[in-house]
């Protein structure tokens, strides 16, 4: 895709649907994928962490979330075609995943809340294969990144919030050769 770079984070300028077709294509081809959606936050983070920096150009699309992004980048002379947010890109794969019969990692969010969200994701997208729900609230994921490389999902979501999701995507992705995505605070919005 077409990159724009607002305060040197280069972010993919495309529409959501030809966004999805590529994710989708990558998923079928089980090619290792790292998405983060950025707003206008976690440019303003990259600013001030070298290191979160670093993570996101390894990353394999950054898409525009929220509306700042768009208004920069007008200000800026590079017009964006669309918003991509990570919560409807969320929902976008889940549909495609229930469709398809695809296998689905979640982690993140309190424990009410994942145990919410894996009854909202049973009742709406059944034939969507759920192979691990876990909350955000681990000491250490290094356990949680065996049952991943154990179980192999085609999408994995990381809700724990940012620098954190990116950071640990970045560190255990290469375990899967699957879809990656932090979701921030999404889970919370899904369970209800
Ligand atoms: N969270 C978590 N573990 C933590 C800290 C936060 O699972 O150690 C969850 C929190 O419960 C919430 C989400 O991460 O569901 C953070 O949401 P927020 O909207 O703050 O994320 P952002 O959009 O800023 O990345």
């Amino acid at each position: 895709f077409p990159q724009i770079k607002v305060l040197n984070v280069p972010f993919i300028n495309t529409t959501q649907t030809a966004f999805l077709a590529a994710i989708e294509a990558r998923i079928n081809h089980r090619e290792n994928t790292f998405i983060v959606t950025a707003n206008p936050e976690i440019v303003m983070y990259a600013r001030n962490d070298s290191h979160y920096q670093q993570i996101l150009e390894n990353a394999d699309y950054i898409t525009p979330d929220g509306i700042g992004i768009l208004k920069g980048a007008a200000i800026l002379g590079q017009p964006m075609t669309e918003r991509i947010t990570g919560y409807d890109t969320l929902l976008a794969l889940l549909a495609w995943g229930n469709q398809q019969g695809k296998s689905v990692y979640l982690v993140g969010a309190k424990p009410d809340v994942i145990k919410d969200v894996k009854k909202v994701v049973a009742a709406r997208y059944p034939e969507l294969k759920v192979v691990g729900a876990r909350d955000g609230y681990f000491n250490d994921f290094t356990p949680i990144a065996q049952d991943i490389a154990q179980k192999q999902p085609d999408m994995v979501f990381l809700a724990v919030g940012f620098p954190k999701q990116e950071q640990l995507i970045a560190d255990y992705r290469h375990q899967n050769n699957g879809l990656w995505m932090g979701v921030g605070g999404s889970f919370d919005v899904l369970s209800g």
